[in-house]
């Protein structure tokens, strides 16, 4: 179903889709566009086409249709105070990451906000009726076109105003008229000058009419009525029709403005700061005239080159002033917007990585410096988060919380930029043509290659204009698990006894069994779920080997075989193994909370496994862990045992929780029923979970990290014991460390003793072989001399340092001798044999090395004038000199 046909159809009917009240009140006049043929409602006679095609499109730039000016802060107090008095609830924005739909990372929408998922359909949920929010929204798709076109953002405020048509809320009518009056009479902009659009919106399996309201050939906001189910062939009405009124705040406060572009007029001070800095001359008649034009250039071209090219033709703009003006702005723009946007995104716990949403945000920050790098811009980054956070807080307060960690994130991750700089280098250098689409995603996918950073190093001039939107399509969903179907249709939903009274020992009836599964009427064996693995046990006599969840049906599988249909069986659960589970599950939670609070805001558990005797958790950290870091975790966390924390279970209502403890609750993912269960230890660590845990923390006994590791972008595991096995590893650790530490000790003598000996041997050596000369036979200290030919010794005294060293001189000064010394080292036996240049031509050391080797039980080798060898035979010392001797002197 296209939304071409449905707008037929709509726009073929519009008594019943699109008019509305006031335009009944006002005497509205539907007309069809002269350029279009689309349909709009005016109250100017003269109007002959639709906003798109009239001729006064952006003719608010310069000249604005207001009398007050408001920015981007002092738009939306306008437009909050406007609906507040008229009935509506002001509702704080939700964090810009989705922690409540698994199949969006950003959120993109303010409807976003309301919609929760329940098994495959999606339902919404309202704090309030009717409200409104300003809801900050990402989106990745139009990158290339911000800064460059004056209305782009890589986030924006959507002002969401939602209804429910019920006793509180409302329906199209009173939406309608809201809208005009928010327009007109708060903004004071004339009445004239509103054009309703007619249009439709389809998503989801639902689908409505829409009016968007036009001012100046500026989109405001669209209203949309999301009314229908199903496709044009066959719809039926929702149970629950939604207004869905969404309006973009950076152009309410542009209009009013009338700045050359929306971008002057929502960062603040910074934007102004920052041109100042980098001497930029804004001339604002040259800015006025090139940025109106480029946004009616924009209607007309898709190219964004194209639209550039007309735009300073039209506008009548030098090459120079392009070079000069134009493109230095348009960097600082993209400066600006990127970083408001990563601002709010770190503070809502994303990271830059290479995986998911996380993704885009890299990118975003390569391109901040990229621009800086190729406009050799010198701009302070920590200044212009400061700056941006002060405006920011006035409408965000909660930003002033994370202020720090946002500045710590973007430091490390430029630094790791700016490190692989080199590298990028040397595959750009390889390059031989002009890279495609298809190469530049090769490139960045797979080297990390920025195009951002192609154009700064003129490899290309213009980043295609499909390039951040294949990127982002790549990246924008994620995987769905499947399950297994099994054959359980019509039975009832299993109670679950571990909820309640938890018993350990329990009857229960066998509803269905069919292979080696068995399904009961209740049960008491916990499911595999939120990272916590099964119960084992016995039912029936047989072996509980795993037990999981299809959909309210807890499925037992067994081992040897399944008890009979009908029948009532007894069922015991290991509860020793439901214990050391228990522990390591409440261990998470504390391990999680401690985690955040020594690294920092952007901590979530991005997955956990808890088994009963070992368990892990993954956080979301951007480097691997030190030891100190790991260290304090570990102390803060068995303080939190020690302190005897009770911990709590509560079950609330989806919508008030979330209200009450913040999407903080999402650690271990979405929560796809209505009531969640909410773990509280105190107010240390909140979370929705379905897990079994202990009464208090001291049950925990001790918590011990025994390796961490970064197991990919962004994510760090830590692996950990707890209860039990804690104390055991803590012994064990222990023990090996009082091994460790004798080991220590004792190579520490060796290496003392080492010392004095070489020290010894150095002043020794050289009187040594003064006596030796003058000796033909017999001993000079400890050492055997025979003919002038053979030297040997196995005194103790010598090490190995000493055999080396006077060996070579000795053979140095007499090259007829062979020098043999046999020493012990850690147990075994070694030889050490030089033979001086005369006579390794009779008797090579390497030969004598084998022989005597042999007779030690070992082997030895080496070259003509040195070898070693050796063996384990301490008894063999003089036989194996003695073979030495008898080769020499023969
Ligand atoms: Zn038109
Ligand atoms: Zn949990």
């Amino acid at each position: 179903m296209g939304k071409k046909e449905i707008l037929e159809k709509f726009s073929a009917d519009p008594e019943r889709y699109y008019k509305v009240r006031l335009f009944e009140e006002k005497g509205f006049e539907r007309k069809s566009c002269a350029t279009c043929h689309r349909y709009f409602w005016t109250m100017d006679e003269k109007r002959t086409n639709c906003p798109d095609h009239s001729d006064d499109t952006y003719s608010f730039i310069g000249n604005p249709p207001t009398k007050k000016r408001f920015d981007y802060t002092q738009a939306w107090k306008e437009v909050e105070s406007f609906f507040v008095k008229n009935g509506h609830t002001s509702v704080n924005r939700y964090p810009v990451v989705c922690r409540w739909r698994d199949d969006l990372y950003f959120t993109i929408a303010s409807i976003v906000d309301f919609q929760r998922v329940m098994g495959s359909k999606v339902v919404f949920e309202f704090p309030a009726n009717p409200l409104v929010v300003p809801q900050t929204c990402l989106r990745f798709k139009d990158l290339e076109n911000v800064g460059v076109t004056g209305r782009h953002f890589s986030s924006f405020c959507m002002i969401g105003q939602h209804s429910i048509p019920n006793d509180h809320g409302y329906w199209k009518d009173q939406c309608i008229d809201l809208d005009y009056r928010l327009v007109t009479e708060q903004f004071g902009i004339d009445k004239n000058e509103v054009v309703f659009v007619e249009d439709v919106w389809e998503g989801g399996g639902s689908f409505g009419s829409s009016l968007e309201f036009f001012v100046k050939g500026v989109e405001l906001g669209n209203a949309v009525f999301t009314e229908f189910q199903g496709d044009l062939s066959s719809y039926k009405t929702l149970d629950q029709k939604i207004i869905d009124m969404g309006a973009g705040l950076e152009r309410f406060a542009w209009i009013t403005m009338g700045t050359p572009t929306a971008y002057d007029c929502c960062f603040g001070p910074i934007t102004g700061s920052l041109v100042q800095q980098a001497g930029i001359d804004a001339n604002s008649e040259l800015l006025v005239r090139y940025f109106t034009e480029i946004a009616k250039n924009l209607n007309r071209f898709v190219d964004l080159s194209e639209v550039r090219k007309n735009a300073s033709k039209s506008a009548g703009i030098s090459e120079e002033q392009i070079k000069k003006t134009i493109i230095p702005l348009e960097g600082i723009y993209l400066i600006v917007d990127h970083i408001r946007t990563l601002i709010f995104a770190i503070s809502d716990g994303a990271l830059p990585s290479n995986v998911g949403g996380g993704y885009n945000l890299r990118i975003m920050l390569r391109r901040i410096i990229s621009t800086m790098d190729r406009l050799a811009l010198k701009f302070d980054m920590n200044e212009i988060i400061d700056t941006q956070i002060d405006y920011l807080k006035n409408t965000y307060p909660e930003l002033e919380k994370t202020r720090n960690d946002v500045k710590t994130i973007i430091e490390i991750e430029s630094g790791r930029y700016e490190n692989s700089k080199l590298r990028m280098q040397k595959i750009v250098s390889k390059l031989n043509q002009r890279p495609t689409v298809d190469d530049l995603i090769r490139l960045y996918e797979s080297d990390g290659v920025t195009p951002d950073y192609l154009k700064e190093m003129n490899v290309i001039s213009e980043i295609p204009a499909t390039f951040y939107t294949k990127l982002s399509e790549l990246h924008q969903s994620k995987k769905s698990e499947k399950q297994d179907h099994l054959p359980l249709e019509g039975l009832a939903e299993t109670e679950l006894l571990y909820y309640d009274k938890d018993p350990k020992e329990f009857d229960a009836k066998v509803l269905k069994s069919f292979d080696k599964y068995v399904v009961l009427d209740r049960t008491s064996f916990y499911a595999r779920g939120g990272g916590q693995e099964p119960d084992h046990g016995k039912i029936a006599g047989f072996d509980v080997i795993d037990v999981n969840k299809h959909g309210n049906i807890v499925v037992h599988e067994l081992k040897g075989g399944i008890p009979k249909e009908g029948e009532t069986v007894l069922c015991i659960v290991d509860s020793k193994r439901r214990e050391g589970i228990t522990k390591h599950h409440t261990s998470t939670h504390i391990l999680n909370s401690s985690s955040r609070n020594i690294l920092g805001s952007w901590v979530w558990q991005h997955s956990a496994f808890k088994e009963t005797d070992h368990a892990r958790l993954d956080i979301t950290h951007h480097s691997a862990l030190t030891d100190e870091e790991v260290a304090k975790i570990e102390e803060m966390a068995n303080a939190k045992v020690k302190e005897n924390i009770p911990v709590t279970i509560q079950n609330f209502d989806r919508g008030t929780a979330e209200q009450k403890y913040g999407f903080r609750i999402y650690q271990g993912g979405i929560v796809p029923v209505k009531s969640v269960r909410i773990v509280s230890i105190k107010d240390f660590d909140i979370e929705a979970c379905g897990g079994t845990h202990v009464k208090s923390t001291k049950d925990v006994e001790l918590i011990k990290i025994t390796r961490t590791k970064r197991i990919q972008d962004g994510v760090v595991r830590l692996e950990f014991v707890a209860g039990k096995t804690a104390q055991e590893y803590v012994k064990k650790h222990e023990a090996e460390l009082t091994k460790a530490s004798a080991e220590q000790t004792a190579k520490e003598q060796r290496d003392k003793l080492r010392e004095e000996r070489k020290e010894q041997a150095r002043e020794k050596i050289p009187a040594l072989l003064e006596q030796i000369s003058q000796t033909s036979k017999g001993k000079v200290d400890e050492i055997l001399v025979s003919s002038g030919k053979f030297y040997s010794t196995t005194d103790d005294q010598y090490d190995e340092y000493f055999h080396i060293n006077f060996g070579e001189k000795l053979v140095k000064a007499n090259p007829r001798a062979v020098y043999c010394g046999i020493f012990e080292e850690r147990g075994t036996v070694r030889a050490i044999i030089h033979a001086g240049e005369e006579a390794s031509k009779q008797n090579k050391a390497s030969d004598i090395a084998q022989a005597v080797s042999l007779v030690l039980g070992g082997s030895g080798g080496g070259n003509p004038r040195f070898a070693q060898g050796g063996g384990p035979d301490k008894s063999k010392k003089d036989e194996a000199i003695n073979k030495a001797k008898s080769m020499v002197l023969g």
